[in-house]
């Protein structure tokens, strides 16, 4: 039967595909296809593994027998019974054999949805006793999945082979073998999203999210149709079920029909031509009808990204996010050579560009790894996150400090500091910047020049903008922050997304008045929150005198499409009573 689950349409096109359904704890197994003659060797590993683990619990069964009552209570028995009995279920074993010798899973990955198939099993049992044996099969997998870590894999690193597009025909047959797949999940995690980067998966449906937390901002980076915020998806979608993601909607439909598929292949296909379209403006230059010159710069997340960033024809990266290298790494941070490298790959990644590094923010949706941490407190959004986590560890914040000015050294850099608010705060900043010069001065280790800017994401930043222009170089303005701060929305909850308005008259304000003050000082100011890729609010943007835009790679094009179209003389006043208006998104919509 065809349904469908709204939620926040967080990347645009349209996905058509069978479901991947992924418990959130299992999304960093690796998931990969394998070449049809490794099957028997895939199945050999889960069966190895399996045996292993049979092994392990026997042996415990043996020792417990000897023992008295309270060493080894009689529940402990029973569990292991219950255990060895899963382990030997003839539906996982089948299951798993399935996804292998069917689908061309890896073991991995095949052994995690067989498992996901049987605890929606278990969810709906009536019987309590059974239900809560759900808990016993991830014990089970988990033990598994450890064990297969030591068996070697055909593949070290999978390459992606992308599922090409299905036809019609393929839908309707019910067709198996490579059709794309959408992950559903409840939650995805922004490091889980960076896995997913490389990944066979053509769109991603989660239960919730807002619109700009990191992994819907990841999921945008990657270019893929994604709905956030979908509640209960990933209750109501199961293993295989044929969807559609609408990613310009935000609409989920599942088990479409006939008609229904039909439609969204003519709307996927429209895409396609549209894409195709704006590709022929890739090498021309971003002025506006009036001669206006701008700059369309790239977001990116990881030293690899530079690569679309090129492509895309941006003129540079305005937003490196490094934290990307500091996330998933169970708490071991990457010291300076590694970051040294890392960063000199992105500048050499940009042929010459220049790339703009802001510091580590860490923090709120952001979590180095993905177990909270044991002081984490209630209102992470408001905690230690961004320049305050690097202020509260020195060292920590110097080893960065010294890998992006040696980096400097290869290209043109400038570094960018999160979520300054103090005064107090800029100077601290800037006094171990001139602490990690001296260092590597000691060391007599290069490093070039580089310019230094600081965000205004917060509106008591916004407010005092005159006093960061006294000490940085540029600004630039991190709209997803500014937002969530100004209106008290958490970006990442999706049960108040509907209030997350960047076109709030006071939102609005804030990013004018820093536009204007840079420019009366003749300092640059950028945008390079999700504002700056949102082609309903370029015109807007560049009548607040905005010429320097910063987006994932995808948006480029579209945003110099409106650049194109637009003329700045006539947009100013326009742009002037927008944000006068009680209610700008009306006046933006009627013009
Ligand atoms: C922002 O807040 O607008 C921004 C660009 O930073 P991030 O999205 O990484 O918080
Ligand atoms: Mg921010």
């Amino acid at each position: 039967m065809t349904f469908a689950i709204h939620g926040l349409a967080v990347a645009r096109g349209i996905a058509i595909g069978r479901a991947v359904l992924v418990a959130s704890s299992r999304v960093d197994v690796a998931h990969y296809f394998i070449a049809p003659e490794q099957v028997d060797v895939e199945i050999g590993r889960v069966r190895q593994a399996r045996n292993a683990v049979i092994d392990e619990i026997r042996r415990l069964q043996r020792t417990i027998a000897h023992m008295g009552p309270k060493e080894a209570p009689h529940e402990l028995a029973a569990l292991l019974d219950v255990h060895l009995m899963l382990l030997q279920d003839e539906e996982l074993i089948l299951g798993v054999k399935h996804w292998i010798a069917d689908r061309l899973y890896n073991a991995e990955w095949a052994l995690t949805t067989q498992l996901e198939v049987i605890a929606r099993q278990f969810d709906e049992m009536e019987d309590e006793y059974l239900r809560e044996r759900k808990a016993d099969m991830e014990q089970i997998a988990e033990k598994v999945l450890a064990a297969m870590k030591g068996l070697p894999s055909p593949l070290v690193v999978p390459p992606v082979r992308l599922p090409r597009r299905p036809s019609q025909q393929d839908l309707l047959l019910d067709d198996t073998l490579d059709v794309p797949l959408i992950l559903v999940a409840h939650d995805l995690s922004p490091s889980d999203m960076l896995q997913f980067k490389q990944s066979v998966f053509a769109g991603f449906v989660t239960d919730v999210g807002g619109k700009t937390s990191h992994t819907a901002i990841v999921a945008r980076s990657m270019d893929i149709p994604a709905v956030v915020g979908a509640r209960l998806s990933s209750h109501l979608i199961r293993q295989d079920d044929w969807v559609v993601i609408d990613g310009d909607a935000g609409v989920v439909i599942v088990d479409p029909s006939a008609i229904i598929l039909a439609e969204y292949g003519f709307k996927q296909r429209q895409g396609e031509i549209e894409r195709g379209r704006l590709t022929r403006l890739l090498r021309t230059p971003a002025v506006t009808l009036d001669g206006q010159k701008i700059e369309l710069l790239a977001n990116i997340e990881m030293p690899e990204d530079a690569a679309a960033a090129v492509n895309a024809g941006a003129v540079g990266v305005g937003l490196f996010r490094s934290e990307f290298l500091f996330m998933g790494r169970h708490g071991k941070l990457p010291d300076e050579q590694e970051q040294y490298l890392a960063y000199r790959r992105a500048i050499e990644g940009m042929q010459g560009l220049p790339v703009t590094i802001r510091t580590v923010d860490i923090g709120a949706d952001k979590p180095l790894d993905k177990a909270p941490r044991e002081d984490a407190y209630l209102n992470p959004a408001l905690g230690l996150r961004a320049i305050r986590w690097s202020l509260a560890d020195p060292d920590m914040f110097l080893t960065q400090l010294r890998a992006i000015l040696r980096a400097s050294a290869s290209g043109r850099v400038n570094l960018l500091v999160p979520m300054l608010a103090h005064a107090s705060e800029i100077r601290q900043t800037l006094s171990l910047l001139d602490h990690a010069r001296a260092q590597l001065d000691n060391r007599g280790v290069p490093y070039g020049d580089i310019r230094v800017g600081a965000m205004i994401e917060i509106p008591a930043a916004a407010l005092i903008v005159k006093t960061f222009l006294k000490y940085f170089d540029f600004l630039s303005i991190g709209t997803n922050d500014l937002i969530q701060y100004t209106l008290a929305i958490d970006r990442a909850d999706e049960s108040v997304a509907h209030l997350y308005d960047p076109l709030h008259p006071a939102v609005l304000r804030l990013v004018a008045e820093t536009i204007a003050e840079c420019k009366r000082q003749g300092k640059d100011v950028c945008v390079c929150g999700e504002m700056a890729g949102d082609t309903s609010l370029t015109r807007l943007l560049l009548g607040l005198g905005l010429r320097s835009f910063s987006m994932h790679p995808a948006q480029i094009l579209a945003v110099k499409q409106e650049v194109l179209r637009s003329d700045t003389n006539r947009l100013r006043d326009w742009a002037a009573q927008v944000i006068s208006d009680e209610d700008p998104a009306i006046r933006l919509t009627m013009a």
